[in-house]
């Protein structure tokens, strides 16, 4: 279960402090989420943290890491 960012991040950071798993780092290129550290903020959150502050809809569903 986890989350990633996809093309349409502008690097604009607000998704990285907002996760309670300190999952995101800035990438290469764009943001990036840690698979293996993503919890989809369950636990933490009502929704997703990164999908809820990011200006452009990047943080989605990952489908190669779905809900077990
Ligand atoms: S869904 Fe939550 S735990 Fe996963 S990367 Fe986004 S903010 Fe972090
Ligand atoms: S909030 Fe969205 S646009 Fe901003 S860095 Fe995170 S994924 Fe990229």
């Amino acid at each position: 279960m986890a989350f990633l960012i996809n093309e349409e991040c502008i690097n604009c950071g607000a998704c990285e402090p907002e996760c309670p798993v300190e999952a995101i780092t800035a990438g290469e290129e764009i943001y990036e989420i840690d698979p293996s550290k993503c919890v989809e903020c369950e636990g933490h959150y009502d929704e997703p943290q990164c999908a809820a502050v990011c200006p452009t809809d990047a943080c989605v569903p990952d489908p190669d890491h779905p809900k077990s």
